[in-house]
This record gives structure tokens, sequence and C-alpha cells, in this order.
């Protein structure tokens, strides 16, 4: 795909990028200054809309990175929203409840401002989940003086949220996974499978895909990763009583390092931790057939020739982690017409429109004998919507 250059001007620039100080009363009655940022990159298809993600390294090129995918992903999949994404400089595990709590609507009082149901609504993202989400809603509703559950996603169903929220994303990714498959005549019991990351997606999907029949040879969290050649048992691992996005101490299998599991032998390898795990210095030694991004930006952009070459097919995050906001959007749509749906509507809903966005991906895709690889004809897809959308609102020529 070819831009003229006031296309290119127009996409290479965030349009809104704001950076907040949050200050917070420690437990110990001391205050912390926490950084936080929030990125709104295009609006030209609806009101910005991504998650909020809470990590120590967060900064704000990545946010910018991430929020320009998060305008993709929207526009691949069909949504009529825009992109955005936001951080805080913050490492959860040194936080108590109260300070996180603290911190969650020490955010809202900084962004109210700028962000809202028809103008920008953050969700959940790494390290944020429905809790923080409650208190946020409840901060922006106080500000407000007015109940307003769709300026945020990811919320307590109680106060708003989607049935079939929380499994969305992992959901979103088994869909499109099998349907490749099938397209590929390639079998869930004949295909192996190796998962990165043991939070809300990577457990999920190792969970979903188990119930498929698919073989899960190994799976990881911050601490390594654990394997087994027969396939692990994952219904013993999850009766096993666990902290959150933390595996528990099963017998009986191989430990590995994360760097050693990304490199083992299995036909697909879902990385569904952190962005950049694949880089142009591993990506040499990655024995998958196909790789399916459930985190954002896990193969870095100078590993995506090195994986053409060797053949390994990239699906890319802006489709197989669409879930997540695709119900989102239902959650939104839900909130806005006070109208509540079945976990089965949900459910299909998410399948029908994930299964057509891959469906229209792979069609041009296919068309291309392979000199392109599926990231590129995705964002072709994407980009196509968001700059007919400007020309229509008299932005761009
Ligand atoms: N954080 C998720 C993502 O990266 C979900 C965003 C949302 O639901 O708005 O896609």
């Amino acid at each position: 795909m070819s831009f003229a250059d006031s296309e290119l001007e127009l996409l290479r620039r965030p349009r809104r990028v704001f950076t907040f100080t949050i200050p917070v009363i420690m437990d110990s009655g001391k205050v912390k200054i926490f950084n936080g940022y929030r990125v709104q990159y295009n609006d030209a298809l609806g009101p910005t809309k991504g998650g909020l993600r809470f990590h120590p390294e967060v900064n704000l090129e990545e946010v910018k990175t991430l929020a320009f995918l998060m305008a993709l992903k929207s526009a691949l999949v069909g949504i009529p929203f825009g992109g955005a994404k936001g951080g805080i400089e913050v490492d959860v595990r040194e936080l108590s409840g109260k300070e996180l709590e603290r911190l969650s609507r020490g955010f809202i009082r900084e962004a109210h401002p700028f962000i809202g149901e028809r103008v920008d609504i953050p969700a959940p993202d790494v390290n944020t989940d429905e809790k923080i989400m409650g208190y946020m809603v409840d901060e922006y509703s106080k500000i407000k003086g007015e109940f307003v559950p769709g300026v945020v996603t990811g919320k307590p169903i109680l106060l708003g949220g989607s049935l079939g929220r929380t499994e969305a994303t992992a959901l979103g990714g088994s869909y499109v996974l099998n349907k490749y498959l099938e397209t590929i005549k390639k079998e869930p019991k004949d295909t192996s499978v190796v998962i990165q990351g043991f939070g809300n997606v990577g457990s999920n999907i190792a969970r979903i895909l188990h119930d498929d029949g698919f073989k899960i040879l190994a799976i990881s969290d911050v601490n390594g990763a654990i394997y087994k050649k027969e396939g692990l048992d994952i219904k013993e691992i999850f009766s096993m009583q666990t902290e959150n996005g933390v595996i528990p101490n099963v017998k009986k299998v191989n430990k590995l390092t994360n760097k050693e599991m990304l490199e083992l032998d299995c036909d697909v390898l879902i990385p569904a931790a952190l962005s950049h795990q694949i880089m142009a210095d591993n990506a040499g030694n990655i024995k998958a057939k196909i790789i399916l991004e459930m985190a954002n930006e896990p193969v870095a952009p100078n590993a995506d020739t090195i994986l053409r070459k060797k053949g390994i097919t990239v699906i890319p995050d802006v489709l197989a982690n669409a879930g997540g906001v695709i119900v989102s959007y239902f959650e939104w749509v839900q909130n806005t017409s006070n109208n509540y749906w079945s976990k089965e509507k949900v459910y299909k809903e998410l399948e029908s429109r994930i299964i057509e966005a891959l469906s229209l991906l792979l069609e041009k895709y296919n068309k291309l004998d392979k000199e392109e690889d599926m990231r590129s004809v995705a964002y072709s897809i994407a980009l196509e919507k968001i700059l007919k959308a400007e020309k229509f609102r008299g932005r761009l020529k």
C-alpha cells in the first residue's frame, strides 16, 4: 500500500497526547507521585478506545505505538471506534489493595476532562482488571453526578460489565485459530501449542484450547515455563488453587526458561504476555509453524521478515487479540442502550465479527502468493478505512 505525503503526515503522529502526574497517599501516610499517559491516536472512525496498563516499564513512545495499533484493530474488525492507549508507571506488586484503588481513582481525577463514553473509553490491559474498572466508573460517575457506565469497559457485571468480557480476548483468539486451521486442513488433536503468559489471556486460552482438543505442551508465567512432551494436564493445573497469573506447583513436568520455551518445537506458539518477545536475535530460532499473537506486538517489527522467510505464519495481534475490544464494544452498546445481552449472544456475535474479519483478511492474503505477511495485509485493510473516514470528514483531500 502506498500513501500520499499528507496521509503519512496525518498517520505518523497521534491526535492527542496527555501526560499526568498522579499523587497517591500511600498507606505509610507519605505521598508518592506516579506518571501516567493517555494517547488518543486517531478518532476518524469514532470515540477513541483502548486499554490502560499498569507496568513499571510503561513509557510514552510505547503507549503511542499501542494506541496506533488499537486504531488499526478497531478498524480491521469493523467496530465504530478510534484508537487509544494509556499507562501508568507502577509495579502493582508493590502496592496494597487500598493504594491501588487510590491510584485508579487518581487517574480518573486527572483524566476525566479528556475521556467520556463518546470521547475516549479506557479498558483493562496489562495488570488492570475489572476491579480497577469498577473504581474508575465509580470515580468518574461521582465527578459527573450521574452513573456513566459507558465511560470504561471491562467492568464488573453488576456495574454494567458484559457477560463474556473476561474471557473475550482468549475466546476470540481461539475462534481465529480454529478457523485458520480449518482452512489449512489441520485438526486440533494433531496440533501442539505453547503459550507464553498466564494472566487473563494466557490462562483463558490455555483452558479453551485444551477443551477444544489441542495438545498444550508448555505454559509460562513471570517465573518461567513448565513443559511436558506428551501434553500438560491443563484440567489438573486449573483445579489447583493459585494466585492470579501464577502457575501452581505442578509435579512431574520439565522446567524451562522463557527463552527456551519460545524456541520449542511446536505447531502453534502463542505469546500472550508482553511486547517484543520475538525479536531479530531470537526469531531465527523459532520452530513453531504458526504464531498467534495474543499479546500486543509480541513480535517486534524487526523479526517479521525473518519469520516470513522461514515460512512461519504470524496471525497478527490486530486480529488475533481483537476479541477483547469487540466485546468491549458490545459492553458499550449495552451500557448506552441499557439493554443487556446473554452470554450466548455475546459469544455468537463475537464469533461472527472476528471470523468475518479473518475471512476478509485471508481472501486478500491468499491472493498475494505469500510475498507479504498477514500483518501488512491487515494494516492495509484497516488504514484504508481510516483514511476514507478522514476524507469523509474533510480532514484529508
Ligand atoms: N486492552 C485490550 C486491547 O489491547 C482491550 C481494549 C479495549 O477493550 O478497549 O485490545
